[in-house]
C-alpha cells in the first residue's frame, strides 16, 4: 500500500507562471516522491510544451481548448480538423481530453461558442475513448446535460475537475453515471465546510473521488494566494483523509492503473 504513487490528476506544467527550470524541478522532485502528473493543455501552444515534457516517465498529458479560449479558436474555419488531428496521432502519454468545458462565471457572453467547442470534445471523447477533464464553473448542470446527451449513445468517462457544487441532485446524477469528482486546494480553505460535507456524501455513496492541484493555481492552505506546485498534492490527500476520517482513501482513476505504471 505504501508504495502506491500519489496522483495529481490535473495540473498545468505549461502555464506561463513556470520557468523551464521550475518545470524540470517539479518533474524531478515528483519522481523522487513517487508523484505522477497529468498536465492539462488549454490551447495548442500549451499542448506542444506538454508534449515535450511527456517524455518523462511520470508525466502524462491532456489536450483540450479551455472555455476561455473557445471563442478564439472557432474563428478558424478548420478548428475541428485541427483539434482532431491531435487525437489521430498515436501517443501513449496522451490520456485525457482536457482542459475543456464551460465557464458561465467569468465569460458568460461566449456561452454559445463554449458549448460548440465543448460538444465537439465530448464527441471526440466517445470516438477516441478518452476521459474528459472538465472545467464547469457555475455551469455544472449545463456540462452534465451535454455529457448525458452523448452518454446515451456511447458510454463516456469524465472528471468534474475543481468540483465545488453542492447540489445533491446533480451530485447523485454524476455518481449514477460513474463519473468522477476532482478536489483540490479549495477543500483546505476556511470556508469549505459545505464542500467537505459533499466529499463525505460522495464517499459514503461510493462515488469516485480524485485529487488534483490545478497548479500553478489554487494553492492549498497554508500557501493560499501563492504559486502552487504539484508536490502539494500530498496536502490534498492528507486533507481528504482527515475529512473522511480514514487512512484507506485511494484516488479513483478514470484510466487503468497499469497504463500509468512505468
Ligand atoms: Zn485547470
Amino acid at each position: 500500500m505504501d508504495n502506491l504513487p500519489l496522483i495529481d490528476l490535473h495540473c498545468h506544467l505549461a502555464d506561463e507562471q513556470y520557468t523551464v527550470n521550475e518545470i524540470l524541478d517539479i518533474i524531478f522532485n515528483c519522481q523522487k516522491e513517487n508523484i505522477i502528473l497529468f498536465s492539462m493543455s488549454t490551447n495548442f501552444d500549451d499542448y506542444q510544451i506538454n508534449l515535450n515534457y511527456s517524455n518523462y516517465p511520470n508525466v502524462f498529458i491532456g489536450f483540450g481548448i479551455h472555455p476561455y479560449e473557445a471563442h478564439k479558436i472557432i474563428k478558424n474555419n478548420f478548428w475541428q480538423e485541427e483539434i482532431e488531428k491531435i487525437f489521430q496521432t498515436p501517443n501513449p502519454k496522451l490520456k485525457f481530453i482536457g482542459e475543456v468545458g464551460l465557464d458561465l462565471y467569468r465569460i458568460p457572453e461566449t456561452q454559445n461558442q463554449q458549448i460548440e467547442v465543448f460538444e465537439f470534445f465530448v464527441y471526440l471523447a466517445t470516438k477516441y475513448k478518452l476521459p474528459l477533464s472538465i472545467h464547469s464553473r457555475k455551469a455544472e448542470k449545463e456540462a452534465y446535460y451535454i455529457l448525458n446527451k452523448y452518454q446515451k449513445q456511447t458510454p463516456l468517462s469524465a472528471v468534474f475537475h475543481s468540483f465545488t457544487c453542492i447540489d445533491k441532485e446533480l451530485i447523485n446524477k454524476i455518481i449514477e453515471n460513474n463519473w468522477y469528482f476532482g478536489f483540490n486546494g479549495i477543500i483546505t480553505f476556511k470556508k469549505s465546510h459545505e464542500l467537505q460535507e459533499v466529499i463525505k456524501y460522495i464517499y459514503q455513496a461510493k462515488g469516485n473521488i480524485t485529487c488534483e492541484t490545478d497548479s500553478p493555481y489554487i494553492s492549498p492552505e497554508p500557501y493560499r494566494g501563492k504559486k502552487n506546485y504539484p508536490q502539494n498534492i500530498k496536502i490534498i490527500y492528507e486533507k481528504i483523509k482527515s475529512i473522511l476520517n480514514t487512512d484507506k482513501f485511494i484516488n479513483q482513476l478514470p484510466i487503468e492503473t497499469k497504463a500509468i505504471e512505468s
